[in-house]
């Protein structure tokens, strides 16, 4: 039986513009991070579900795809307002399905916001180019043109923010959208598809469906899908990326990443240490773009600990949802636990904690973890290494900048890095040479806005274009040449 209710607290499928909620499938629980409560069942879709939500979008596709660009951005228009309506109640919801504090949650609606407005930009960002007499009396022009449906498979902890990397600009090409969230994290993606239906959107340009690998798997072998866009961690994106590939679709895989914070000597250390507590513990370290090594150059490590340690043992750590809190919980159990072993590994390898994360005990059964810095880390600790996702920091010394950029360049991950310091030789010097796709300078979160492209390098991106800016709109659109004689 399918039913027509909406969403919160009873998380559906959205399809051909209408609310499902299938009898019979495998219903999992969402977690609220903060209290360990179950706030929503979210249904598992089974292929036949994946079918259904596929060959909607292609239906859909058929005739939106011939509707001018100027009448399709005017769907995002309307969103963007209907988005800015409901700003406070999807930061809400983000808070209470993934965890981070009010204050990050709305900065990430405010981030989404600001993908449908350079979105709404279509019918410039799509123009073609044209060359009169190529030839004698032949004229050349190239146009680009939508490629079908696309699939977007997202990860827990940007709810709201990387689906928007990608419908906005997919559906504004002329493509139609199947969108698989997080299973962690339904309720956020199900209230912002909610509000472009609101927007107006025509049924089946934008359809949502939960569930797993299974899904993902149905996704991608669904003849009917062109395109796909996947951001989650390192392990999936390779095999989305070769699985999507040999099926002949056009991908687009973010992986995970290991960042680097080089600070040297010079750099102005309260600043400094400002950002780098935004940059490892903002969102309890669960951000691509999160510093996950602090590496000190010559002096810099002496009065940048003592700075540092002081303000991770003064970091508010609680229940997002609270005022003044500055750190909110895990996003499960599962992975509070895999953090907690990352710091065990950390301490049996011979790192030193300077604050440890463990030691916070919480008043309530949410899934807290405190800040952890280790320092006398080495390179060839698992704590070094691996990408953790949470709330720690790892202090590797070097003596020279030269030693910082082989270090960083020796990881496999090249998501961003950032360099402090007041030096402009040594910061451009880094910013050329490091093997990081994004990369900050003084700034502790490389974060492009929307207007330019997300450009993790090496194990953090599989693919040729990256999500939104100009390459957006050349992933999600086919280039066409046509020359033109009139006799
Ligand atoms: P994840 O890889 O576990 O899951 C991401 C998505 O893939 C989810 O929708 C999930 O249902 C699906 N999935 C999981 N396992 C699968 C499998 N075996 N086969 C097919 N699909 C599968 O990632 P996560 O834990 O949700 O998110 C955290 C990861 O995402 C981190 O590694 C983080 O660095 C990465 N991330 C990267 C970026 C970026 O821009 N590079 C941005 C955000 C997050």
């Amino acid at each position: 039986m399918i039913t027509t209710e909406t969403s919160i607290g009873t998380v559906s499928f959205h399809i051909n513009g209408a609310w499902e909620r299938p009898e019979g499938r495998t219903m999992h629980p969402v977690t609220c991070p903060a209290s360990g409560a179950t706030i929503a069942e979210v249904p598992y879709a089974e292929e036949a579900d994946i079918d259904r939500a596929v060959r909607a979008a292609h239906a859909a596709f058929l005739t939106w795809r011939d509707v001018p660009v100027v009448e399709r951005v005017q769907v995002l228009y309307r969103y963007k307002a209907v988005l800015e309506k409901y700003a406070d109640e999807v930061a809400a919801i983000l808070t209470r399905e993934n965890g981070k504090t009010m204050d990050d949650a709305k900065a990430e609606v405010r981030r989404s916001i600001q993908m449908v407005e350079v979105a709404c930009g279509m019918p410039s960002l799509m123009m073609g180019e044209t060359l009169n007499d190529i030839a004698r009396d032949i004229d050349s022009q190239s146009i680009r043109q939508p490629i079908g449906v696309c699939a977007g498979i997202t990860p827990f902890n940007f709810p709201a923010m990387v689906p928007m990397w990608m419908y906005p600009f997919a559906i504004a090409c002329g493509n139609t959208f199947v969108l698989k969230p997080s299973e962690k994290v339904p309720m956020t993606p199900t209230r912002i598809v909610e509000l472009l239906s609101q927007a107006g959107v025509p049924p089946g340009v934008m359809n949502l469906v939960h569930g797993d690998k299974k899904a993902v798997d149905a996704l991608l072998h669904h003849p009917l899908v062109k395109a796909v866009s996947f951001v989650g961690s390192t392990p999936v994106a390779k095999y989305i990326y070769s699985t999507s590939a040999a099926e002949g679709k056009r991908v687009q895989a973010l992986g995970g990443a290991k960042n680097h914070l080089v600070v040297m000597a010079d750099a102005d250390m309260p600043k400094t240490v400002e950002a780098i507590m935004g940059s490892a513990f903002g969102a309890a370290g669960e951000r691509c773009l999160a510093g996950s090594v602090l590496v000190a150059v010559g002096d810099a490590a002496g009065p940048l600990l003592d700075l540092l340690v002081k303000r991770t043992k003064s970091l508010v750590v609680g229940d997002g949802a609270k005022q003044g809190v500055e750190m909110g919980p895990l996003v499960t159990s599962d992975h509070c636990q895999r953090v907690r072993g990352y710091i065990e590994k950390g301490v049996a390898e011979g790192a030193t904690p300077l604050v440890d994360g463990r030691e916070f005990k919480s008043s309530n059964a949410g899934f807290y973890l405190g800040p952890t810095v280790f320092d006398n880390v080495s390179p060839k600790m698992t704590i070094a290494r691996e990408e953790i996702f949470g709330p720690v920091l790892s202090v590797m010394r070097v003596k020279t900048l030269e030693e910082a950029i082989q270090l960083v360049n020796s990881s496999p991950f090249g998501n961003a890095t950032s360099i402090f310091t007041s030096n402009g030789k040594a910061a451009r010097e880094y910013a050329s040479r490091i093997e990081v796709g994004m990369v900050g300078v003084n700034v502790g979160v490389a974060a492009p806005m929307a207007f330019f492209p997300f450009t993790g390098w090496k194990n953090s991106f599989f693919g040729d274009l990256h999500a939104h800016g100009k390459d957006a709109v050349r992933f999600y659109t086919e280039q066409k040449v046509i020359m033109t004689r009139w006799f």
